[in-house]
């Protein structure tokens, strides 16, 4: 303990780093970074099955997936973020259309998202599927100490918290971006999002026939070459260049069979993005 003295009035304090130095100071970092980022669930593998791209196509798109994920969770700890797709960009059209800002789209968000891990834990009930929200990550040691497969709503719990948008009023941080920040602050082992593309291609292939594939790119040059349109949210890019902990994610195509499972051993199946 020490006695801070100063305009007459004694503080008591503890002795810490941080005693006389404040977090705006322009040393701070420096005194923060000292010990390195605990991985919390280094074996976990965080995977995203896109709400537009799998869940909006049905039970043909979707049971495969849960298949391999079944398949799989013996051998992997695997946490599922799931989309919202269509009916979110419904509603977000609405509430744009009724003016409503960024901050109240982005709480409107997390409904689809919601209604999309419900379905997909009632589907892996048997199997051992868990429904879980942002405030249930003490808890996941616990079930895959009992095999059980988490699904959470992938929409970051912003809400009305969300940050105001570079541009326009789309909120920037949607189900990509909180499965990926999810994958991070656990500290995973890897992040994989499920869709229906081999993964990222110069322009989007279902509108652009010339578009080619990439299939390996550094974040930060994939901002540089500012493509039209992108299979990520592009929020994702500028989070793995500044990530602790998970500085590649990989995308790929969930119908077809066995790519989950070769991405989940370490296998480059779609296009990896790295920082
Ligand atoms: P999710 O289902 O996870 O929300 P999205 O539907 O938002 O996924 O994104 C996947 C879609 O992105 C693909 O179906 C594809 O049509 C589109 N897309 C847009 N730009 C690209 C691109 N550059 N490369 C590949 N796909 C792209
Ligand atoms: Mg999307």
């Amino acid at each position: 303990m020490a006695i801070i003295h100063g305009e007459g009035i004694d503080r008591t304090d503890i002795d810490t780093a941080f005693q006389h130095i404040s977090f705006t100071h322009a040393d701070a970092e420096a005194l923060a970074a000292k010990t390195p980022v605990l991985r919390i669930l280094p074996q976990l593998n965080v995977i995203k099955v896109g709400g537009q791209s799998i869940m909006d196509r049905g039970r043909a798109a979707v049971q495969p997936v849960l298949t391999e994920i079944i398949a799989n969770k013996d051998e992997h700890q695997i946490l599922v973020g799931v989309g919202g797709g269509t009916r979110a960009r419904h509603a977000y059209s609405v509430a744009l259309d009724l003016g409503l800002p960024t901050s109240v789209l982005a709480k409107l968000g997390m409904g689809v998202p919601m209604q999309n891990a419900r379905m997909l834990q009632l589907i892996l009930a048997k199997d051992g599927g868990v429904l879980i929200d942002h405030d249930d990550f003490g808890k996941l040691p616990l079930y895959y100490r009992l095999g059980c497969v988490p699904i959470l709503p992938g929409m970051p719990p912003f809400e009305h918290w969300e940050k105001p948008a570079k541009t326009g009023r789309i909120p920037t941080h949607r189900t990509d971006a909180g499965v990926y920040l999810t994958a991070e602050v656990l500290g995973a082992r890897s992040c994989i999002f499920v869709k229906d593309e081999k993964g990222l291609f110069t322009a989007n292939p279902k509108v652009d026939r010339k578009a080619t594939f990439i299939d390996r790119i550094h974040a930060g040059e994939l901002e540089e070459r500012q493509l039209p349109d992108l299979i990520i949210e592009p929020i994702v890019l500028t989070y793995l260049q500044r990530a602790q902990a998970v500085k590649e994610i990989q995308i790929i195509d969930g119908r077809v069979p066995g790519n989950l499972t070769r991405a989940l051993n370490g296998e480059h199946v779609g296009t990896i993005i790295y920082a």
